[in-house]
C-alpha cells in the first residue's frame, strides 16, 4: 500500500515504479546500435500476448523509486536516455525529461501511445498495440513507428497505422521475436516492394545483451 506523500511524489513525478535501470546498446529501429541508458517503468494493461516483458505489468511489483536518484545513475554513464515500460505514457514524465534536458541528455521514449503522453522528447517511438490503440494526439508526434509483426495481418494493420502518422516519421516492421523464423523472410519481401518500410531486429537479442 502506497502512502499519501509517495503518491504525491508519483503523481509530480518525482518518483517513478522503477523495473529495472541498465546501459547497453539500443537494439531495435531506427537508434539501433547506438549506446543509450534504458528506464525500464513498470506498469502495463495493453496485454500483449506475446510481450517480452510481463513481469513489467504489475506496476506495485515494482518499487517507487526517487527519480533524482535514476538521474544520477544516467548522468554517470550516457547521453542518450531511452524511458520504457511497461507503459511509461501511465506516468508524469514532466519531470525525468525536464531534469534529463537541463544536463543536456537526449530522452528516447518507447509507448504504445495508449496513454496521454507528457515529457519533452528528443525521439519518440510508437508501437501501436491492436488490443489498445493508441490516442490519436500521438501520431503526428511520432519520429518512429515500429510495427511488431507477428502474424500476416500485422502487414494491413501496419499500413493503416502509417496513414496517420506524419510524411517524416521512419516506418520499421520487426518480427516478433518468437515468430522471426516465420515473418522475417515475409517482412523482407515486403520492405522490398514497399521501401517506405525499413526492417527493425532484435539486434540486443542476437548479441545475447539486456
Ligand atoms: Fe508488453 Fe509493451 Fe505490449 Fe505492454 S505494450 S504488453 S509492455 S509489449
Amino acid at each position: 500500500m502506497i502512502d499519501k506523500h509517495t503518491q504525491q511524489l508519483i503523481n509530480k513525478g518525482e518518483m517513478l515504479p522503477l523495473m529495472e535501470e541498465f546501459y547497453t546498446i539500443q537494439g531495435e529501429g531506427f537508434h539501433s546500435g547506438k549506446a543509450a541508458y534504458f528506464i525500464r517503468i513498470g506498469g502495463c494493461d495493453v496485454g500483449c500476448h506475446w510481450c517480452d516483458v510481463k513481469e513489467s505489468w504489475n506496476a506495485d511489483l515494482h518499487p517507487p523509486t526517487l527519480t533524482n536518484n535514476i538521474i544520477t545513475n544516467v548522468k554517470k554513464h550516457a547521453k542518450t536516455v531511452v524511458v520504457t515500460g511497461g507503459e511509461p505514457s501511465m506516468w508524469n514524465l514532466d519531470y525525468i525529461t525536464k531534469s534529463l534536458k537541463k544536463i543536456h541528455i537526449k530522452t528516447h521514449i518507447e509507448t504504445s501511445g495508449a496513454y496521454h503522453l507528457t515529457g519533452k522528447w528528443d525521439w519518440i517511438c510508437l508501437s501501436p498495440k491492436k488490443t489498445k490503440l493508441p490516442l490519436p494526439t500521438i501520431y503526428p508526434k511520432a519520429n518512429e513507428l515500429k510495427i511488431i509483426v507477428v502474424t500476416k495481418n500485422d502487414f494491413k494493420f501496419a499500413e493503416e497505422q502509417a496513414s496517420k502518422v506524419s510524411d517524416n516519421c521512419e516506418l520499421f516492421l520487426q518480427p516478433e521475436w518468437s515468430k522471426r523464423k516465420k515473418m522475417t523472410p515475409l517482412i523482407v519481401e515486403y520492405v522490398m516492394k514497399n521501401p517506405q518500410w525499413k526492417i527493425s531486429l532484435q539486434t540486443h537479442k542476437y548479441l545475447n545483451i539486456p
